[in-house]
């Protein structure tokens, strides 16, 4: 979201090029707009949009900028590039680039580049990132190291946003700041070709070019609170001055709304006179629902629909209406595909179930379920560590909904045309290529885009120019604004609400089909860990899952369950294993599943047999490690004589009753000598009665059984060279086990915060330390 008055933006942007043209920068006529690139790496599309929409608000700017995929390396030249280059990009699995920025990372790690191969680069950089996982940013931090070793010059400080709590924190004013740093880096650049300022470019590559620019912490997460309060209260300042500017249309790249429509009337008793910043907005829902605010009590309570003030009476920022970009009509067609499958026909194998067995008991908290797929007839060979992808469909009841929603109910079956909208202003604008030629409606809406995706800012906002009651249309435009941040991620963002779920909340917005599939992202498949070895199993795989549940909130009324295990376990649930029955019933209808493989090259058990490793992973972050053990149970028998390493797991789960899963297979392997120790912990069993009986209290969660075996664990990693993997939780568990492993390494070595970090990445980058997690 760019926070920029319309007004002011063109004044500058004249005046930029006036200045420009005087200096002769572009060598083009005076009306030529400068240039600049962007390039981006994407895994889910996030960073791809981000590029798209700086791309498009450059316009704005009376800029032109360039847009490629880091991959499309045919449109865009970095040995040859003088105007400066923005690069997004986000981090995928355990801190790898995203796939369409692999080659290019690769290309720049090159060795034999010389130390001034991009002296003449000027570069900004945006990273994406989720703290919950190790390696933040690390795709960023890569690129980023290596434009600096080949000498190239960062012209604005790199932002590090962080998906954990969300990335607009950051990637609001990071881009806010942009155009201020782009301009003056083009200025710069001018200068010092027209001789002014020869010789001293780059000087300081890591100077702000403005103290105005936003403060982007280099290497920390976030924007001061205070800068952010500031420079809303600033924009909310001068756009309320400014009627017209106020009641601007919704083609204005920054719109500034107005107090069109507030849900509730200015003034109600006793929240007129909070503060302006988001923060007091959240405060003041979560507090009004809770009942405690201190206040008279307010009948109404903030909520998806509603706000209060002062978010209700301000005005706002929004950010600017994507352009449309897709035409798309429905044919009745004799012939149409109905897809009955993913789309994606290359890699896929569609696979019986040959089993499925319900692990935990039926009282415990979560439902974890095994399936063996039955993998002979396909030329699958897997590793321990690998991974597969399961593709599944959006629930056909979600479907159903959506289509009446749109009004398309009837024409379900019909032939989907998409085609690009002749002159449209977006950037890189194509069809999606997940969506094949001849589709049907129902399938397109099954198989190829994400019903269940959480509606980004951006979608919000093409939203409501589909709305037409105003309340609805203000509170839209609220939980897109700059102003109504901290509710749209009560409120939409940490519920996981669908978009099938917010247009049931504003009933009056009815968008077209081609604005969904403009806005919603290709459905993805999900990766489960292989949890067997095709030595034990020949022909067959095991993978183990969790059923998520999204509970009740504000605009979801019922609970639901994630989108693929629950419609795993819908299609197993009539062939379903529990573990006090012996074998299954042998139901006629094997249910099939559409999966391929996904390697994973560094998750794997030593090659080295004799290097000890250990395993931490509680819940069903067990499941590679049953397949590790399973690998070394058979590698055992086949080479009695060899030396194998020490193997140690750490397991945990709530009760031992009841979800302590694969029991007897991990205390067989310890009875065999596979296993050397088997550390498992309880977090809910008679906490209260052993505190009461015993001074020292058990351990609850694996870490803290890391600790206690800590000099055996430092020893391994530190003196034998061993191995540790961290498989489970993204979200608690593997930052607890890494902030255990660095106090473990300070006591056992005696050494200082930073240094026991260094042994820690050193870990890391030996690929000695190496983490599997999701969440
Ligand atoms: P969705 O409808 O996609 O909802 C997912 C959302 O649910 C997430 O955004 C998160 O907010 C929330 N959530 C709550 N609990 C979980 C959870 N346990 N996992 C993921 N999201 C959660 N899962 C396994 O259960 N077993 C595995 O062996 C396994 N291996 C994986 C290996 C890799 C390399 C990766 C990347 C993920 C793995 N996962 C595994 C996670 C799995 O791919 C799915 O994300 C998970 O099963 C949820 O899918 P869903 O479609 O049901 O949920």
């Amino acid at each position: 979201m760019v926070v920029l008055r319309t007004v002011v933006v063109r004044s500058v942007a004249k005046e930029f090029l006036w200045q420009l043209s005087e200096v002769g920068v572009c060598r083009m006529p005076s009306q030529a707009k400068p240039r600049f690139v962007i390039l981006y790496g994407s895994q889910k599309g996030q960073a791809e949009s981000l590029a798209e929409g700086v791309a498009e608000a450059a316009e704005e700017q009376g800029l032109v900028a360039e847009l490629s995929c880091l991959n499309q390396n045919e449109k865009y030249n970095l040995e040859k590039e003088h105007a400066p280059v923005i690069f997004i990009v986000s981090t995928t699995g355990d801190g790898e680039p995203p796939d369409n920025a692999l080659q290019f990372v690769k290309r720049i790690k090159n060795k034999a580049l010389s130390a001034d191969h991009y002296k003449h680069l000027c570069y900004a950089l945006l990273a994406l990132g989720d703290t919950n996982y190790a390696n933040f940013c690390n795709c960023g931090k890569t690129i980023e190291r290596r434009l600096q070793e080949l000498g190239a010059k960062q012209f604005y400080p790199t932002g590090y946003a962080d998906d954990g709590v969300g990335l607009d924190v950051v990637v609001d004013p990071w881009i806010e700041g942009l155009w201020k740093a782009i301009k003056e880096a083009l200025s710069k650049m001018a200068s010092d070709r027209t001789g002014c300022f020869k010789g001293e470019a780059g000087d300081s590559p890591k100077k702000t070019p403005d103290s105005s620019i936003p403060d982007v912490q280099l290497n920390l997460l976030s924007i001061t609170d205070h800068q952010n309060c500031e420079s809303t209260r600033a924009s909310v300042e001068t756009v309320s001055k400014s009627p017209t500017a106020a009641s601007s249309s919704a083609s204005a790249t920054q719109t500034a709304v107005s107090d069109l429509s507030p849900a509730f009337p200015a003034g109600s008793p006793g929240l007129a006179s909070q503060s302006h910043d988001t923060a007091s907005v959240s405060t003041s829902a979560q507090e009004t629902q809770n009942g405690d605010t201190g206040v008279p009590h307010v009948a109404l309570a903030a909520s998806l629909m509603r706000s209060l003030p002062p978010l209700s009476e301000s005005s706002l920022n929004v950010p600017a209406l994507p352009p449309p970009y897709l035409d798309v009509c429905l044919q009745e067609a004799d012939a149409v595909e109905q897809v009955v499958g993913p789309l994606i026909k290359e890699t896929l194998h569609e696979v019986p179930v040959s089993k499925a067995v319900q692990l935990a008991r039926g009282d415990s908290v979560k439902t974890a379920l095994l399936l063996e797929l039955d993998i002979s007839a396909h030329q699958m060979t897997y590793q321990p560590g690998d991974s597969f992808d399961v593709f599944c469909p959006n629930q056909a009841a979600e479907v159903e909904d959506l289509l009446h929603r749109l009004g398309l109910h009837d024409q379900r079956n019909h032939q989907v045309h998409i085609s690009l909208h002749k002159d449209t202003k977006k950037k890189g604008a194509m069809v999606p290529p997940y969506i094949s030629p001849n589709i049907s409606l129902l399938s397109l809406l099954t198989w190829c885009v994400e019903i269940r995706s959480v509606p980004k800012k951006a979608f919000l906002r093409a939203l409501v120019e589909h709305t037409g009651d105003s309340v609805q249309r203000r509170r839209l435009q609220e939980l897109c604004s700059k102003q109504g941040a901290a509710d749209y991620n009560l409120y939409v963002r940490d519920p996981s609400l669908s978009v099938l779920e917010l247009l049931a909340a504003f009933p009056s917005c009815s968008p077209p089909l081609s604005l969904l599939i403009e806005h919603l992202p290709k459905l993805q498949p999900r990766p489960y860990s292989a949890a067997s070895s095709c030595l034990r199993y020949p022909g067959k795989v095991h993978f183990v899952f969790n059923v998520v549940e999204f509970p009740a909130c504000p605009g979801r009324p019922a609970g639901r369950r994630g989108l693929c295990t629950g419609w795993l376990f819908d299609l197993i649930n009539p062939v379903l294993v529990f573990p006090e029955k012996a074998e299954s019933s042998g139901c006629p209808a094997v249910p099939k599943i559409h999966v391929s493989l996904r390697p994973n090259c560094f998750f794997r058990p030593p090659s080295d047999l004799s290097a000890p490793f250990i395993m931490v992973g509680p819940g069903t972050g067990v499941a590679p490690f049953v397949g590790f053990l399973q690998q070394r149970e058979e590698e055992r028998k086949e080479n009695p004589e060899a030396t194998f390493g020490e193997t140690w797991l750490f397991f945990g789960c709530r009760h031992r009753d009841r979800d302590y899963l694969f029991r007897e297979e991990l205390e067989g392997f310890v009875s065999s000598g596979t296993l050397s120790q088997l550390k498992v912990c309880f977090s809910r069993d008679d906490q209260e009665d052993e505190a009461a009986t015993s001074a020292v209290a058990r351990p609850r969660y694996v870490q803290h059984n890391l600790l206690l075996n800590s000099q055996h664990i430092t020893d391994i990693l530190l003196k034998q060279n061993g191995y540790i993997y961290v498989c489970g939780d993204a979200k608690n568990m593997a930052k607890d086990v890494n902030d255990t492993l660095m106090e473990m390494i300070k006591t056992e070595l005696q050494v200082d915060q930073l240094e026991a970090m260094k042994r820690l990445a050193g870990l890391r980058e030996e690929k000695r330390y190496l983490q599997d997690i999701w969440g």
